[in-house]
């Protein structure tokens, strides 16, 4: 076995530009500009273009190297370019790349690695579907088999849910800039409050709260003067990526879950960022132990950044018969080889602990940061998936995003990419490959601090 640190580019940022981005980034992201529609995003908040990656390194293309904390939006969870799960695609390309729906060796040994990683006592109930190759993709499908078991429509989210830009997808997620401008999504969603402790909707503490908001879910399904017709299923993050990394009170899910039962609505766990190993459990609902009707998955699926996407739900919700969801892409084999290889590899290298050793590590290393810096609100986390919330004021709680912002610019600056996300672009979440070593997570808290006294003595900053 070899040791972590060899499966990264090095273990520490470098740059060697003037200024980020370089001078043929600028030229790539020029053209880029020039014949690539408007919709690109990513490259608007961190300019770069980049040449090369491995691990958690990224090298663009005038030689910088960045800390990756971002890991491809939750994708390359064993790292970019894994060379033990490139062995395993490889093999694969060389054999048999697509083969439609047909059983392969490969394709059964990736559910039933799926259907292993459940908890033993309940793994039999469950099968596994693959559909197309996106999370969206996985979240239409998740929808469609509830409408289709239950024989209802309607279908209850969750405020800072995040499920995707396909038409159901996007109707069930909260963020209202993304469908401003456009009608006649899916019908028939409602929104209720997610258990965000930090901004409780119902102005309790998480120490001393009854849990109000899954209750609140109780009422809607009790009373007949809620407005919101008995709803096929609710479907949730266990934990919000999008949302601003936000892990729900202890027992919330559970709770969801025996509400929804109790009234004959599904359950559907979003489990596409949160999911793979994320949070250090294979789904981030075995943190409770609380397996809900149907999980969407995809994401850190597909190994190293293939794409595949499907469903782990339970059989008794079977409802759809041969030829009910087809499509072109589904299952692909180089994905499901990847997936493969990347759980053979969480396995033979324990990421399962070393994920809750390098989350110890970060949360202990941000909350010391509070004591320093006031507009840090709260840290919080599960896990590899950390959200940083700041604000102007820790009593008021006003988020601060221009403060978030030049922290970004200060950290990409100096060699450390993330993302930014929250209900009000507050929140710096850091989601690194799970294969960070120490040095790794030490040399990007090092960037951070030093880019947090630059922006704290910017007196530029709007307050
Ligand atoms: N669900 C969740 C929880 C996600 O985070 C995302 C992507 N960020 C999606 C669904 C959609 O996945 P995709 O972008 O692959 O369609």
């Amino acid at each position: 076995m070899k040791r972590l640190a060899e499966f990264h580019l090095s273990e520490q940022a470098r740059i060697v530009s003037d200024q980020i981005p370089g001078k043929r980034s600028k030229e790539l992201l020029r053209l880029q500009e020039e014949i690539e529609g408007a919709v690109v995003s990513y490259p608007k908040s961190i300019p770069i273009a980049i040449s090369h990656a491995k691990g958690a390194i990224i090298e663009d293309v005038d030689g910088n190297r960045f800390i990756d904390f971002f890991a491809c939006a939750g994708v390359v969870n064993v790292g970019h370019c894994n060379e033990e799960v490139l062995e395993e695609v490889t093999r694969q390309q060389k054999q048999l790349i697509h083969a439609l729906d047909f059983p392969t060796e490969t394709k059964m040994t990736a559910i039933t690695n799926i259907l292993n990683n459940l908890p033993a006592s309940q793994r039999d109930e469950f099968k596994v579907s693959f559909g197309g190759p996106t999370g969206s993709d996985a979240v239409e499908a998740a929808i469609k088999l509830a409408k289709l078991k239950t024989g209802r429509e309607s279908v209850i989210a969750f405020t800072g849910g995040y499920h995707g830009m396909t038409s159901t997808a996007l109707a069930l997620t909260s963020n209202t800039a993304f469908r401003d401008r456009l009608q006649n999504l899916a019908a028939n969603i409602h929104f209720i409050p997610y258990s965000y402790c930090y901004r409780c909707s119902f102005g309790q503490h998480k120490e001393t709260c009854k849990m109000e908001c899954a209750r609140y879910l109780k009422n809607i399904l009790e009373d007949s003067h809620a407005g919101i017709p008995k709803p096929a299923a609710i479907i949730l993050e266990p934990i919000q990526g999008e949302g601003g990394n936000i892990v729900p009170k202890e027992g919330y899910l559970t709770q969801l879950i025996r509400i929804a039962h109790a009234h004959g609505v599904l359950v559907i766990f979003d489990e596409v960022q949160c999911g793979f190993f994320r949070s250090g459990e294979f789904l981030a609902c075995m943190r409770e132990d609380a397996l809900p009707d149907i999980i969407t998955f995809s994401k850190g699926f597909g190994g190293v950044g293939f794409p595949i996407s499907g469903l782990i739900y339970r059989k008794s919700v079977e409802a759809w018969g041969p030829g009910a969801h087809i499509g072109t892409f589904r299952g692909n084999q180089v994905s499901l080889a990847a997936c493969n290889g990347a759980m053979d590899f969480i396995r033979r290298y324990d990421i399962k602990s070393h994920v809750k050793e390098m989350s110890t590590y970060l949360l202990n290393e941000l909350e010391a940061l509070m004591l320093d810096c006031d507009y840090i609100g709260e840290v919080r986390g599960e896990g590899l998936m950390i959200g940083i919330e700041f604000v102007k004021d820790r009593d008021t709680k006003e988020p601060y995003p221009e403060f978030v912002k030049q922290m970004r610019d200060e950290c990409l600056q100096r060699g450390l990419i993330f993302e930014v996300g929250g209900h009000f672009d507050n929140v710096i979440r850091f989601v690194p490959p799970l294969i960070i070593t120490k040095k790794i997570a030490a040399a990007a808290m090092g960037i951070f601090r030093q880019s947090l006294n630059v922006t704290l003595a910017d007196t530029t900053i709007a307050t």
